[in-house]
């Protein structure tokens, strides 16, 4: 097996295949060969497990994954990693490389096609520049997926692990408790990859609810909501969800005293089974 987070052998297939890193599609790759184990390890892959991996770059954690599961499916946009991943993964036949945008593609499709009678999990190092896209993406298309673990900016991880109703939660942070419980794994600092972006990353994992917590009879008010309350998150919600939905004043505040909440209360202080109650009342309004 090819040390593929080793930076003499990236050199090497960069320079024999003639490869240089682009910028836009966020291609920092894994320098550091400790991180894909234990990446591979918390994300369950293994014996009657499909991983999906979005972004296998020159394959580093794709050989992990490979290790562990019983296929792995591996959407990679740049089709230039096509020849090289022929190469560096050529040990392997429990691998499918599909060369897509992973915004584009029907994953709920690609998951009866690819893999029949398996448990699914998700496991990538995001490129940055989608990181909310893909996980939203990933949550909101109900997939039948038991956990999604990847790597993202460190600033993101926070945020996204944080208590929703606490100063470091956001909207993000209600969206992705919607969904599924979030953890974070373990730090990585900037100068394991190549090239070193400027900030740190982390693993974080999500845990995917078996069955949904909140039951809601329109999800999309929930987010409506959320996106609203947070739209301008140092005023009362008041405030920021009549302007940003529109919507009058005197109708926001009943709908709020309805649901047991503050008019004047910020949207960092606002709990889950909060936005839940707002939604709700929302959802009778419309
Ligand atoms: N997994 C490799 C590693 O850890 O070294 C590469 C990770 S790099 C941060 C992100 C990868 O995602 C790149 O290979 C990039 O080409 C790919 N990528 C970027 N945008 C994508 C998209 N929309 N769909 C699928 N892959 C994408």
């Amino acid at each position: 097996m090819k040390r593929l987070s080793d930076i003499g052998t990236i050199k090497d297939i960069l320079s024999r295949y003639g490869f240089s890193f682009s910028k836009g599609l966020g291609q920092n790759f894994l320098i550091n060969p400790s991180v894909c184990p234990r990446m591979a390890d918390f994300s369950g892959a293994g014996e009657g497990v499909g991983v999906i991996e979005i972004g296998p770059g020159i394959g580093v954690l794709t050989q992990e994954l490979c290790l562990r599961a019983d296929k792995v499916v591996a959407v990679e946009i740049d089709k230039r990693l096509l020849p090289v991943l022929e190469e560096t993964l050529s040990d392997f036949d429990n691998l499918k490389v599909v060369n897509a945008d992973v915004m584009e593609l029907d994953l709920s499709e690609l998951i009866e096609n690819e893999f029949k009678g398996m448990r699914v999990v998700v496991c990538a190092n995001l490129p940055y520049y989608i990181t909310s896209p893909v996980i939203m993406k990933l949550l909101e298309d109900k997939l039948p997926v038991e956990a999604i673990t990847v790597m993202v900016q460190k600033e993101a991880a926070q945020r996204i692990c944080a208590e929703v109703g606490s100063r470091q939660g956001g909207a993000v942070t209600a969206a992705v408790n919607y969904y599924c419980e979030p953890e974070l794994l373990f730090n990585v600092s900037a100068g394991s990859f190549m090239p070193a972006p400027k900030v740190d990353s982390a693993v974080i994992r999500l845990n995917i609810y078996k069955e949904p917590k909140y039951k809601l009879r329109n999800d999309r008010d929930f987010f409506k909501v959320v996106k609203a309350s947070f739209a301008q998150r140092r005023k009362t919600v008041l405030n920021s969800i009549s302007s940003s939905l529109g919507l009058e004043k005197k109708v926001v505040n009943e709908l709020l005293l309805e649901s047991k909440v503050s008019p004047t209360a910020r949207a960092e202080k606002l709990s889950m089974d909060d936005f839940v109650r707002i939604a709700e009342r929302i959802s009778d309004y419309e």
